[in-house]
């Protein structure tokens, strides 16, 4: 089973994932935060990515889809996986669907308003080790702003500030936004209301993913 997940920055999808991944035990791959792990060498194409990302812009496709050919082919994801952040563009899920053989996809396309976006993003904070993200009403609990898991500071992402963000979401309107229409002419597509809680939300994406996971034999057990 290949689950995508697709939904505007900010709509929760890095948070979805990771509980998906717990509970369903398909491994997690976040463009995001592999190209962030790119940005960080020091190499050129390290330094291009940066530059790329740091202005919320998309990272060149040729590059984006050699990296998740790497991780979906390897074996842990035999059973399936879940993409988080590809495919952005018409281009990018052409060739997804050129690399994925029979096995079924699965569409959640996480929604939420402009509104609710800027708020969530201009007041989140992540860790900088493990990636976890915290809300506001997280990290305000916290007097030492720190990650429960890591104890090191929490950081705000350079692409989450005002103008960046900006950019963000006339990237996510003029090229991600195109693959609602695409996926939603194929089977396995599903609106996911993403103003909810985290449960909320989760509880949407287990309904069907359980029932998705009855009808196909051979797929990941329950935990
Ligand atoms: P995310 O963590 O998914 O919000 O992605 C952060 C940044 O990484 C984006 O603003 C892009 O610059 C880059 N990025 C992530 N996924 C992709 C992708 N599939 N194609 C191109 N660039 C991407």
């Amino acid at each position: 089973m290949k689950i995508i997940l697709l939904g505007p920055p900010g709509s929760g999808k890095g948070t979805q994932g990771e509980l998906i991944e717990e509970r369903y035990g398909f491994p997690k791959y976040s463009s995001g935060d592999i190209l962030r792990q790119v940005a960080k060498e020091n190499t050129p194409l390290g330094k291009k990515v940066a530059e790329v990302m740091k202005k919320g812009e998309l990272v060149d496709d040729e590059i984006v889809i050699q990296l998740i050919k790497e991780k979906i082919s390897r074996k842990e994801g035999k059973q399936g996986y879940i993409l988080d952040g590809f495919p952005r563009n018409l281009n990018q899920a052409k060739k997804l669907e050129a690399m994925i053989e029979t096995s079924k996809e699965i569409v959640f396309d996480i929604q939420l308003s402009e509104e609710d976006i800027i708020e969530r993003l201009s007041d989140r904070l992540i860790c900088p080790e493990c990636k976890a993200v915290y809300s506001s009403k997280d990290w305000r609990k916290n007097e030492k702003k720190t990650c429960k898991k890591c104890h090191v500071k929490l950081i705000q992402r350079e692409d989450d500030k005002p103008e960046v963000i900006r950019e963000r979401l006339k990237v996510y309107q003029g090229q991600t936004k195109p693959l609602i229409a695409y996926y939603k002419a194929k089977k396995n597509y599903y609106p996911i209301d993403g103003s909810g809680s985290i449960e909320q939300v989760f509880d949407k994406i287990c309904l069907v993913l359980d029932r998705e996971l009855m009808f196909s034999e051979g797929e990941a057990v329950l935990k």
